[in-house]
């Protein structure tokens, strides 16, 4: 794992209470499902920043190399702190990982345009791309519909 990818990430709740301390993938993934927001302190306070606006963030202003991750068309600054929507429970409970219980979980909606579609026209997406070392596991795996998919590609490209 390069090493940028083990910095550590602080957890808010919405009280802005820390509640966890997180790795760099799983922090990438929680920004990118919108479970969280992206929180920049700097000496005018505090943004909150979503995945997109982060994104953004990250282009207009470089971050310094030790706080960033390059994927193959952006340098994406890693957050220190994000703030989360909703508690992310994760469930104990072991269920076996497959592409038809990731489509049960998210009730076959595409977790990028919020629409419903049959099996066949859905996809298994990475919300980290694999080649900065996303996984392939439940939480860094979602269902996208095909077209959002394919332009999900580019999202990382700016
Ligand atoms: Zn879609």
């Amino acid at each position: 794992m390069p090493p940028r990818l083990e910095q550590r990430v602080l957890v808010l709740n919405r009280l802005w209470q820390p509640v966890n301390i997180v790795g760099v993938l799983r922090a990438m993934s929680l920004l990118f499902r919108g479970r969280a927001s992206a929180i920049h302190a700097d000496p005018s306070g505090h943004r909150v920043m979503s995945a997109e606006e982060w994104m953004r963030f990250s282009v207009d202003t470089p971050p310094p190399a030790a706080e960033s991750v390059r994927t193959t068309c952006i340098v994406l600054r890693v957050p220190r702190v994000l703030l989360l929507g909703e508690y992310d429970r994760v469930p104990r409970r072991e269920i076996r990982f497959s592409r038809r219980n990731v489509y049960l979980r998210d009730a076959n909606t595409c977790q990028y345009c919020g629409r419903q579609f049959r099996d066949e026209e859905l996809n298994l997406d990475h919300v980290v791309p694999r080649d900065i070392g996303g996984k392939t596991n439940w939480e860094n795996i979602v269902t996208a519909c095909v077209r959002c998919n394919s332009r999900k590609a580019n999202r990382w490209c700016g």
